[in-house]
């Protein structure tokens, strides 16, 4: 019996991709370039082994699995993609499908399309997310390619997703990058949905004085309501973990330095190509930057001495109460955000992003899973289209209660010396984006008054010049 699929890269995504694959019943081929490491993973497969074919050559690979072939690729994002394409191409027949799963550059993939166009072999680019946890049980799955081509691995990828009440979370989006695309703007609304959380464990700590534990405590309380979601867990399990060395608090023990891979960046810098605002993703980015400089924040903390600032204090029920509104509110702007850096995209490359789907299938399985998502899915199925997620008269509801808590908590934070970036931009854009009436008539008149590029005016249509006279 033939493989129904096979798998390249053997690597944490990958491996757990494979195991996950066979548990739901569909014979997997494997390779990986060190060879040594398949035969680690087929010893450590257990009674999966029976369906799994490892293979130590890409010809091997190739003869086991069923025409047409279908292979997923989960290597390391960049060059190793492109030669194992290049290397595939040999082994290859007509109307084979290669799909490359790992967190490719959505760029990369349109050009790949374009380089595998006349070759015969069909190229997929999905966008897997869920970590290593996810790979294994059930990820979050987003297609890119021709939509024929993915009818022939839907059963496999549908079977291993994860699964919200019974539905995959696995969808074809689109065309060529599309998948891709919506990946990394799911890790641009992760970047910033961390930042924030990230932000308000800064006030619970520096504000209010508050231990990890008790911390912890919070967000266990807080994962219960509006805010329940996947990080939010995870940061009550964070915080409540013991360092097994020192017997401290894990998380006093980490260096505050944050590493990152560039889909954050990715998003940030296709936002600002589009013409979209997207100032949380971007301060999230900027933040981990901010992170990365421990030793000159070191030095400019004691070249600044800042100690005599007012800190948190009053009615610590009702602090931490408009902190989860706060962080709630900063949330919905972060994910009217990146739904409206997709909108753009989607109109820009012809896509026609299923928007409802792209909630839907991150509803489990994703590092960005949450209740909230629930809630958009059902905006977006409401409202047909929508200009931003922020005038879904469900969210105008919810944003109505909870940006007053964002303002009085970023007040506060200001007086106190607090940093949070991201917050205070998603309450800038809220704010700008509410304003009827905002002040770029000014700048406006800066343009024309030195570069003479005109203006519109209030009251006639055309274009206009100031009285400067010579002065511009
Ligand atoms: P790992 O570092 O665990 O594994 C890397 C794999 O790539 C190994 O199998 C390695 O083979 C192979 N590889 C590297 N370079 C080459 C090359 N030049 N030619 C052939 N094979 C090569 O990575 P991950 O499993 O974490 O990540 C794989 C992909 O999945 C990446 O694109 C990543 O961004 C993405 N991803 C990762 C997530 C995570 O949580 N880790 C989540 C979602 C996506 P060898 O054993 O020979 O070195």
């Amino acid at each position: 019996e033939k493989a129904e699929i096979g798998l390249i890269g053997l690597g944490v995504m990958g491996s757990n991709l494979a195991l996950n694959i066979a548990e739901k019943g569909h014979p997997v081929a494997v390779f990986n370039r060190t060879t040594s490491r398949t035969g680690e993973f087929f010893e450590a497969a257990g009674n999966l082994r029976e369906m799994i074919v490892p293979c130590t050559t890409l010809q091997d690979l190739a003869a086991s699995i069923r025409p047409p072939r279908a292979i997923i690729i989960m290597v390391a994002a960049g060059q190793a993609v492109d030669e194992q394409i290049a290397a595939l191409r040999s082994v290859l027949s007509d109307g084979d499908i290669v799909i490359d799963a790992g967190n490719a550059n959505f760029r990369d993939t349109i050009r790949r399309f374009s380089e595998l166009k006349d070759s015969g072999l069909t190229f997929i680019g999905m966008g897997v997310s869920g970590g290593e946890e996810g790979a294994r049980h059930g990820p979050s799955i987003m297609v890119g390619g021709p939509r024929d081509a993915y009818a022939r691995v839907e059963k496999v990828l549908t079977d291993i997703s994860a699964k919200y009440e019974g539905e995959p979370c696995a969808a074809w989006l689109g065309p060529d990058g599309a998948g891709h695309f919506v990946k990394t703007i799911h890790n641009g609304i992760e970047y910033a949905d961390m930042q924030m959380i990230a932000e308000i464990y800064g006030v619970l700590r520096d504000g209010l004085g508050m231990q990890p534990k008790e911390i912890g405590a919070v967000f266990d309380e807080w994962n219960k309501g509006r805010l329940n979601s996947y990080l939010i867990e995870i940061t009550g399990k964070v915080l409540a973990a013991d360092d097994p060395q020192t017997g401290k608090p894990m998380v006093d023990m980490i260096l505050d330095r944050a590493g990152q891979k560039g889909t954050g960046k990715w998003s940030a810098i296709e936002a600002q190509t589009l013409g979209v605002s997207a100032t949380a993703i971007e301060a999230a980015v900027s933040a981990r930057i901010l992170s990365s400089l421990k030793d000159e924040r070191l030095a400019a903390e004691k070249a600044y001495a800042i100690s005599d600032l007012p800190k948190f204090s009053g009615d610590r029920q009702a602090i931490l109460r408009d902190l989860e509104l706060a962080l709630f509110a900063g949330k919905i702007a972060a994910y009217a955000q990146g739904f409206a850096v997709m909108d753009a995209a989607s109109k820009q490359f012809d896509w026609r992003l299923p928007m409802p789907t792209i909630a839907k299938i991150w509803r489990a399985g994703c590092i960005i899973r949450s209740q909230f998502l629930g809630t958009l899915a059902e905006a977006f199925q409401q409202s047909g289209t929508l200009p931003n997620l922020l005038m879904a008269p469900a969210f105008i509801d919810m944003m109505k209660e909870a940006h007053p808590s964002l303002r009085r908590i970023l007040a506060r934070a200001a007086e106190a010396g607090l940093p949070m970036p991201a917050m205070s931009s998603a309450l800038a854009y809220f704010d700008s984006y509410r304003q009827g009436r905002g002040t770029s008539n000014l700048i406006q008149a800066q343009r024309d008054f030195f570069g003479a590029h005109g203006f519109e005016r209030i009251d006639a249509k055309g274009a206009f010049h100031g009285p400067w006279g010579d002065s511009g």
